[in-house]
């Protein structure tokens, strides 16, 4: 095979770190070509750093630009150097939570033409020609506007890009199994969104485990990730549950990343149910 090639769709600074940066980094760190490719600045994302709370959108507006630094440390942290923003830094706004006046924007990623924001991925895709595509599933992984049109794009420019598209496309997931596991270990954390849920079943993600197609062992990248996380300090406080489940459930919470395989073959797998361990299993 050629340079391994990925290609990662993400809908905020952030999103790269919490849900692939395990992944992100150890393919940077085997060599190959990682492209992050992130389609807002998250102008609307509610600010955790007190000095810095006049910069959100209904006061100076200056949030998306802070980010967009954040995100620079982020990738210099994951080892990733090839980031872009869809269609560049700027052209699409964060659409903020489902209703709310932000997804009316001009401006905003929500109503955004899904083929002129898909075209600007498939030139990346024919730059850099990917083997291997990482974004969201339907639901954008819990149903905010942003992740969801991130699906759409990415899975349009897929099939715009002929030739160049990749041959596989992983959508990110967290095993039903992990989640049940994770619940315990949120313990005493101040900044949990899921605070009062002891089932699994009541999150809005989780994924039944026959239907994982891969798991990343990224562990010796945990360190890279949590760096990576603790770069997005105006979105991620350091008591945030992340923070609660990392300390408390051991390195494999960071350091291991699944995924549901949506276009493509299946490569070889282990275990149970025959999980990938790495993404481009079956292309070389
Ligand atoms: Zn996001």
């Amino acid at each position: 095979m050629e340079k391994r090639s990925i290609l990662f769709v993400h809908a905020h600074p952030d999103d790269e770190a919490i849900g692939t940066g395990a992944t992100m980094a150890r393919y940077a760190a085997e060599g190959a070509h990682v492209t992050l490719v992130t389609c807002t600045l998250g102008e609307e994302g509610e600010i955790h750093l007190p000095a810095l709370a006049q910069l959100e959108a209904a006061q100076a507006d200056q949030l998306g630009g802070y980010r967009l630094v954040e995100l620079e440390r982020a990738c210099a942290a994951l080892g990733v150097t090839d980031h872009r923003f869809l269609g560049g830094a700027g052209r699409y706004r964060d659409s903020g939570m489902m209703g709310t006046p932000a997804n009316e924007h001009a401006r905003a990623f929500w109503g955004a033409d899904v083929d002129e924001a898909a075209a600007h991925l498939v030139a990346i895709m024919r730059e850099v020609k990917p083997q291997v595509m990482v974004t969201y599933d339907a639901n954008g992984f819990y149903g905010h506007p942003d992740h969801i049109q991130a699906h759409r794009v990415a899975m349009r420019a897929a099939e715009l890009a002929g030739e160049d598209a990749p041959k596989k496309i992983y959508w990110g997931a967290t095993p039903l199994s992990v989640l049940k596991a994770g619940i315990d270990a949120l313990g005493e954390s101040t900044d949990n969104p899921f605070a009062g849920i002891t089932n699994a079943d009541d999150f809005p993600f989780g994924t039944p485990d026959h239907e994982i197609a891969a798991s990343i062992d990224g562990n010796d990248h945990h360190e890279a990730k949590v760096a990576a996380l603790h770069a997005h300090a105006s979105q991620i406080p350091t008591t945030s549950w992340l923070f609660s489940i990392a300390g408390n459930f051991g390195t494999e919470f960071m350091g291991v990343e699944f995924f549901t395989l949506a276009a493509g073959t299946r490569g070889p797998g282990t275990g149970l149910y025959g999980w990938e361990q790495d993404l481009f299993a079956g292309l070389d």
